[in-house]
């Protein structure tokens, strides 16, 4: 066993203190990576304080995981020693179902291995995530990253790059189309980049009327403040699409109200209970479409990673050190991000 150093949350309430804990000697299809950069998403503060029950103590969190590969098993061809490699929410799957065979090990049948706060598979030891040293992970859910890439700024690519280019691949979000990300934060400013690079006209829609200016810059045309009722009310029907990254219950019924006729709003943050009800005239009176996603693939994450190279499109960063954590946990609940922290892991040394 390789004794690791990170850092863990132990209980819904405390903040995240100094955590040692053992990583498996990897195996002939292993990959042991140096952490280097480490992502804040919020999944990481809703699993910490329980949001969504079950979760699972001590936690070491973190899944937008960059890195050197220090080790390759034997079998393993996708890397080699000194790459840049990255890993996202997941580090296992059945490996059999009609999902993992389609590389959607996201949709599992029997469930993913989530990369923290979750079982090994077929064994009571827990996961441990990336806000830690290193990482054993089979190389199936390892990524390549292009070394031109700012590696900083590429962490969170691997959850909320992906989170947000799935959808948009999905529903073939492109050129013609008027689409609004709803929600700018880590998320939704991947989700303006990635909306902006397929040829969408891209509208953001925010509650915070101050973030405008980084809005337009990142790749918007338009902002539309959802506080103003009058404003949302004159963009009725007029959205093909629209990717709600709100993590909290909230209101649909304005949002849907937004949508043309047979157009879609794709939810990827809010997984609890809805508040309020759902007006059933607004998914019927328009034959409009709720939908859901999780993250993406194996084969679709590198598909992501490759195209932000070829595209020059990484996250906007604000990097802390590991001794910082507790307080961008904080910011990050006061919606004061611009728009992801990373973890700098050379901080724990
Ligand atoms: P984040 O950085 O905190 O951004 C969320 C943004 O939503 C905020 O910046 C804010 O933008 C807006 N917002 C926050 N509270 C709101 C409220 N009560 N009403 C309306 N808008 C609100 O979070 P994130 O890391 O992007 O994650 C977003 C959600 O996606 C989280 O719930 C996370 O767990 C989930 N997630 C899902 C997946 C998946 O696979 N489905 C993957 C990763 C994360 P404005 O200031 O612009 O309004
Ligand atoms: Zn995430
Ligand atoms: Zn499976």
């Amino acid at each position: 066993m390789i004794k690791t150093r990170g850092y863990a949350v132990h209980d819904p309430t405390s903040p995240l203190t100094p955590f040692s804990f053992e990583r498996r000697e990897p195996g002939p299809h292993d990959v042991q990576i140096e952490i280097l950069y480490c992502g804040i998403c919020h999944t990481d503060l809703h699993q910490a304080r329980n949001d969504w029950g079950g979760s699972m103590y001590p936690m070491v969190p973190g899944h937008e995981i960059v890195g050197r590969v220090t080790h390759v098993g034997a079998q393993v061809t996708k890397v080699k020693p000194d790459d840049y490699a990255g890993v996202g929410c997941m580090v296992d799957s059945c490996r059999r179902c009609p999902a993992c065979h389609e590389g959607l090990e996201q949709y599992c049948e029997e469930g993913p291995t989530w990369t923290y706060n979750a079982k090994e598979r077929g064994s009571e030891q827990l996961t441990f995530g990336g806000y830690s040293e290193r990482v054993v992970v089979e190389e199936r859910f390892v990524v390549k990253i292009p070394a031109s890439l700012d590696l900083q700024a590429v962490a969170p690519l691997l959850c909320a790059g992906i989170t947000t280019y799935s959808p948009l691949r999905h529903w073939h979000v492109g050129k013609g189309q008027r689409v609004g990300v709803i929600g700018l934060g880590g998320l939704g400013h991947m989700g303006v980049k990635f909306a902006k690079a397929f040829g969408a006209q891209v509208v953001m829609i925010t509650t915070s009327p101050a973030k405008g200016k980084d809005a337009l810059r990142l790749g918007a045309s338009e902002v539309l403040v959802s506080k103003d009722s009058a404003a949302m009310a004159k963009q009725a029907k007029s959205f093909h699409f629209l990717l709600n990254t709100i993590p909290n219950p909230h209101d649909l019924n304005p949002y849907l109200a937004l949508l043309k006729r047979d157009a879609t709003m794709v939810l990827v943050g809010a997984l609890t209970a809805l508040e309020p009800p759902l007006q059933g005239h607004n998914l019927i009176s328009d034959r409009r479409r709720l939908a859901g996603s999780v993250i993406g693939g194996m084969p679709e994450t590198q598909e992501m990673i490759d195209f932000c190279a070829a595209h020059n499109i990484v996250s906007d960063v604000e990097v802390v050190p590991i001794q910082s954590v507790n307080q961008a946990y904080e910011r990050l609940l006061k919606n004061d991000v611009r728009y992801r922290f990373v973890i700098d892991m050379a901080s724990l040394k």
